[in-house]
This record gives C-alpha cells, sequence and structure tokens, in this order.
C-alpha cells in the first residue's frame, strides 16, 4: 500500500503561498480484494512455506563446491524403471564429463545416503567410492588428466525421501498411479546422482520402462518408444538442449495424449505441443490448456524464438496439489489447477514464460531466483495486457501487490518461494519499464534472452544488459529495489497553482508540486513519477524524476486544476 499524506509541511506552504490552496484528504490505496487465483497464490506461498522449511535443507561446503567445478558434465544418461508397489526406484545413471583440472583426484557426486548403491564405474570399470553426508565420493587413483573425459556409471535403487514441495511421488490419485518429481530447488539428488551444482548444464537421455498401460514422459523429444513381450514399455527422451539438474522432469501415468502443432513466426520450424492428461480431467484440460499457442506465439513475439523449438513444449499432469513446476519443455501441471473454466491461465502462462527466463535462462545461484519468479509473474501481466489492454496490465499489477514484502529481492534468505520474490519480482520489471521506456524495456527482455540463453545468469549479468540496452546508469534503481531496499517510497504532497503570469489572455496556470519522501526503510527511492493534474479542461501527467526527499517541481497546465495525484496509473510500488 501507498500512503499519501498531508502534514504539517501544508501549513509551511500555506504560510508562503497565499493565493489558494487545495488540501487533500488522507487516503490509502487499499489492495483489491482476492479473487479465487490470487487465492491460490497465496495458499500456494504458504505451501511454499511450510514445504520448503526444513531443518535438513541443504547446506554445500564450498571447498567440495570448488572441488566439483573441477569438472563440468557434458551429458546424463539416466535410465529408470519402478517397482510401483513397493513405490521402489531402480536406478542407472551415466555421466560424461571433462576434466578442467590436473587435481581431480576425488569426485563428489550429490546423492541421497537411503539410497542403495549396487555399483559405481569410472571409465566403465569398477572403483572404490565412499558415501558422506549425502555424497558418493569417487577416488579416481589418479587415472583422469585434465581435458580429458571420463565417465562415472552408478546403479542404484531406493525409496526416495519425498522432501522440499513434493521431490519425488509414487501417488495414486482417483486409482491411477502417477510417478513424478519435484526437485527445485535442490532435491535432484533425491532420486538420482548428479553433480547438482545450477551452472552446469549438460545434455540428457531418459529412459523409462514402464507397465506398457503407462506412459512415461519427460524433457525434450521421445526418440523412441518400444514394447517388449512382458508388458512392459520403454520410453527414451532425449534432450539435445542444455539442461540444469532441478528441470529434470519425469512424469508417468495412465495419460490420454493429444498433441498440435506450433510455427514460429516465418513458419521455417515447427515443433509439436504436447499435452498429458489424466483421463478424468482431459475434458476439461482441453478447455484449459486451450490457450497454449497462442501463448506461445504472443512471447515468441515478444521474447524471441521459443528456447526449444527443436524439441517440444508440453504440459503433464502431475500430483502436486500446491501449483506447477516448469520443467524444461515439459511442465508439469498440478490437477487440482484444472478445472474447465480457464481460472488458472495465469499460471499455464507462467509456466510457458518460464521457458525463457528460468529454463533457457537459469539463476547462477539461489539467490537470484527472483530472474525466475519476477519474470514468469510479470510474464502473466503482460499476457493480460496483451488481451485486455493497458488498463488491465495495472489493474494486474495492483493485484499482484499484496502490501508487504519482507526482505531484499536479491538473497530472499528466508524463503526462495515468498511473495517478494514473485510479486515483487514482477513489479521491478514493471517498474523498469516505467523507467527506461517500452521499446527499451522490450528490447531488454529480448537481449538479455539472447545473451543468457542456454546459460546462466547473475542479477548482475542481468543489470549489465539494462544498463548496456538503455544506456542508462541505473545502480540506484537495482539497489533500492533489488540489493538493498525492502520497502517502498510514501509519498506526502501538497501542490499550489497561480494564472499564468504574462498571459492573461490565456487560461494556463503556473503549478508547483512540492514531494516530501517520509518512509523509513530506504532514506531516497529515485523514480521516475508521474504527476497527475485534473483541470477543468481534462487530465495532464508530468512526468519528472525525483531524486531528492523533499522536492519542487513547477510546470504549466492549460486550464485552473481542480486536483493533484501522484502515479494515478500505478508504475510505482
Ligand atoms: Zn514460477
Amino acid at each position: 500500500m501507498r500512503k499519501f499524506t498531508l502534514t504539517f509541511f501544508c501549513l509551511y506552504f500555506v504560510a508562503i503561498h497565499s493565493f489558494f490552496i487545495l488540501l487533500l484528504p488522507v487516503f490509502t490505496i487499499a489492495s483489491a480484494n482476492p479473487d479465487l487465483v490470487r487465492k491460490s497464490l497465496k495458499e500456494f506461498e504458504t505451501l511454499a512455506t511450510n514445504y520448503y522449511f526444513s531443518e535438513d535443507e541443504r547446506k554445500d561446503d564450498p571447498a567440495i563446491v570448488n572441488n566439483q567445478n573441477l569438472y563440468d558434465v557434458i551429458h546424463n544418461n539416466i535410465s529408470l524403471s519402478f517397482d510401483i508397489k513397493e513405490r521402489i526406484l531402480i536406478g542407472n545413471v551415466k555421466m560424461t564429463a571433462l576434466n578442467l583440472s590436473d587435481t581431480l583426484n576425488k569426485i563428489y557426486i550429490n546423492f541421497l545416503d537411503n539410497m542403495n548403491v549396487n555399483s559405481v564405474k569410472l571409465n566403465d570399470a569398477d572403483i572404490n567410492y565412499n558415501r558422506k553426508n549425502n555424497y558418493i565420493i569417487i577416488d579416481s587413483k589418479n587415472q583422469l588428466s585434465k581435458s580429458k573425459e571420463f565417465t562415472v556409471e552408478i546403479s542404484y535403487q531406493g525409496k526416495p525421501l519425498n522432501e522440499g514441495f513434493d521431490s519425488f511421488s509414487f501417488k495414486f490419485i482417483e486409482g491411477n498411479i502417477c510417478i513424478y518429481n519435484l526437485s527445485e530447488p535442490n532435491y535432484a539428488p533425491n532420486w538420482w546422482p548428479c553433480k547438482d551444482i545450477l551452472t552446469d548444464k549438460f545434455l540428457m537421455d531418459m529412459i523409462m520402462t514402464v507397465p506398457d498401460d503407462l506412459t512415461a514422459v519427460s524433457n525434450g523429444i521421445l526418440h523412441s518408444e518400444s514394447s517388449s513381450q512382458d508388458g512392459l514399455k520403454t520410453f527414451h527422451w532425449k534432450s539435445t538442449y542444455p539442461i540444469t539438474t532441478y528441470l529434470v522432469s519425469i512424469a508417468v501415468s495412465k495419460y490420454d495424449k493429444w498433441t498440435e502443432t506450433f510455427y514460429n513466426k516465418d513458419s521455417s520450424k515447427s515443433m509439436p505441443v504436447e499435452y498429458y492428461s489424466f483421463p478424468d480431467y482431459t475434458e476439461k484440460a482441453k478447455i484449459d490448456w486451450g490457450v497454449t499457442l497462442d501463448m506461445l506465439d504472443f512471447y515468441s513475439e515478444i521474447f524471441g524464438e521459443y528456447p526449444f523449438i527443436n524439441e517440444k513444449y508440453g504440459m503433464a499432469m502431475f500430483g502436486w496439489v500446491g501449483g506447477a513446476m516448469e520443467h524444461q519443455t515439459i511442465s508439469s501441471m498440478g490437477y487440482t489447477l484444472t478445472t474447465g473454466d480457464r481460472r488458472y491461465e495465469n499460471v499455464v502462462a507462467h509456466e510457458i514464460v518460464h521457458q525463457w527466463y528460468g529454463d533457457a535462462v537459469s539463476p547462477a545461484t539461489w539467490k537470484d531466483i527472483w530472474l525466475n519468479e519476477g519474470f514468469a509473474s510479470y510474464g502473466e501481466a503482460l499476457w493480460e495486457e496483451h488481451l485486455n489492454g493497458s488498463k488491465a496490465l495495472f489493474s494486474y499489477m495492483r493485484k499482484e501487490d499484496y502490501g508487504g514484502f519482507s526482505g531484499t529481492l536479491y538473497n530472499p534468505e528466508d524463503n526462495l518461494f515468498s511473495t517478494t520474490v514473485y510479486q515483487k519480482g514482477s513489479w521491478v520489471l514493471h517498474m523498469l519499464r516505467g523507467t527506461v521506456g517500452d521499446s527499451t524495456f522490450f528490447n531488454i527482455l529480448k537481449t538479455y534472452y539472447e545473451d543468457f540463453k542456454y546459460k546462466s545468469a547473475t542479477t548482475d549479468d542481468f543489470i549489465k544488459v539494462c544498463e548496456k540496452v538503455s544506456g542508462l546508469d541505473l545502480k540506484y534503481f537495482f539497489d533500492q529495489w533489488v540489493y538493498k531496499g525492502t520497502g517502498r517510497p510514501e509519498f506526502e504532497y501538497s501542490w499550489k497553482a497561480d494564472p499564468f503570469d504574462g498571459q492573461s489572455s490565456s487560461n494556463a496556470y503556473m503549478i508547483r508540486v512540492n514531494i516530501n519522501q517520509i518512509q523509513k526503510d530506504y532514506d531516497l527511492y529515485k523514480s521516475n513519477l508521474r504527476i497527475n493534474v485534473k483541470t477543468e479542461n481534462g487530465n495532464e501527467e508530468f512526468v519528472v524524476f525525483n531524486d531528492k526527499k523533499n522536492q519542487v517541481f513547477t510546470t504549466t497546465v492549460n486550464s485552473k486544476p481542480v486536483s493533484v495525484t501522484l502515479d494515478e496509473k500505478g508504475w510505482l510500488l
């Protein structure tokens, strides 16, 4: 909420300007009543809070991370099968990596200690290993040389711990099994051994063998599908674009499947858009997901070509009841969000936007998570604007303003998935747009995607793109909204108007607006501020740059002013 208040400052103003003054009553802009979607998001946040805080939350040892970064993962070949009755996962992962160092004597692989490891091979030969603190530690016995590739193959089985949001589940939903994962942020090692470092992307083959009445879905393209005589079916998926660990997805269930075709802008490329729904929900899903092609068209237009155009986009229903997850090329959609009335259209949009921001461009660290969630959330607002115009954008953003946000947007230590990360993150992009203007803003989004696609980015990387494209020094902007400030500006202001001297024949008035920032959290918020003047003849808007705590702006209007408001549309938190 933003409070506009008038205090003793007005009395001071009255004393020195005697012509006439209009005083505005104290008022507050209240946040809109939450509709169902808002409610669901709030529930999501509650769930996020409940699930994410865990005493077992992983704290990486920097020395081990440094050691892991002595090698670069190139490829993971993951083969899985399932004992559904016993809820056991049986797996084999063969990692191909490049040795970057002369000193790689120990290879650390993240994998939870509760899982049973049957064998570990280095370059196809059995090798000794230890297990400690959820790592498999392989002694390479000086077999590895710098700049050479090596392979580590681990075969394992066990009951994956279900932590985080819903990191790995065997769940029966209305009588049908659904096996799925949601690894974000760092629960991939609960179910497959990997170097779980965000910035090390790799290519992947995912091969799943399941009972032949089930469909096994994953990232990338379906390379092959084969049946065996013992009632099993093997699905082989291939990711030919780099992917990071938390975006690896499996979804296995009795799915209805249907497909559409997406064409890029000049129709030179096409890809399948694949939908996988629980049979009981198919009718509703066909309605709710019926907007996908239009969304892909729209976002490709404003962000740049869909990042995984040689593979697919897809949605697969899964059993998490807290929301949806933007797995690369295959978003997992909570079945409870499928209502048949497009109530959660914003969630469909949100996950599609993540394919650009989150998946193709991934955060370099979890401190940068707003680069995922702020972008996907603002993407929802852009879809609203696209459908219903500018007014809809501002009203969407007003709903996104939950009033109070806590902590800084960068490094949100208390909760990676809070309203600060999502809604304030979205607002920061909206305010950036209000600062640099539409064409520069959309140019920034495109350039950031183009410069960092298939890689990872930090907040500083994004700021550099903003400054490069806009030609502006934006340090103050990101300091106050992302790195340091935790609140928002609160203004008190007054105004005074006089007939414009020397032009007595015209109706022009000179207006002086005196603005005072009174917030406590941050000394001075600098911003483009819209001053809206309602006159006897209509409305006029002036954009000023407010960069002092107390500042007077003077301008002329074409007829007698009736009222003055600040930031009427809603460009500022
Ligand atoms: Zn998201």
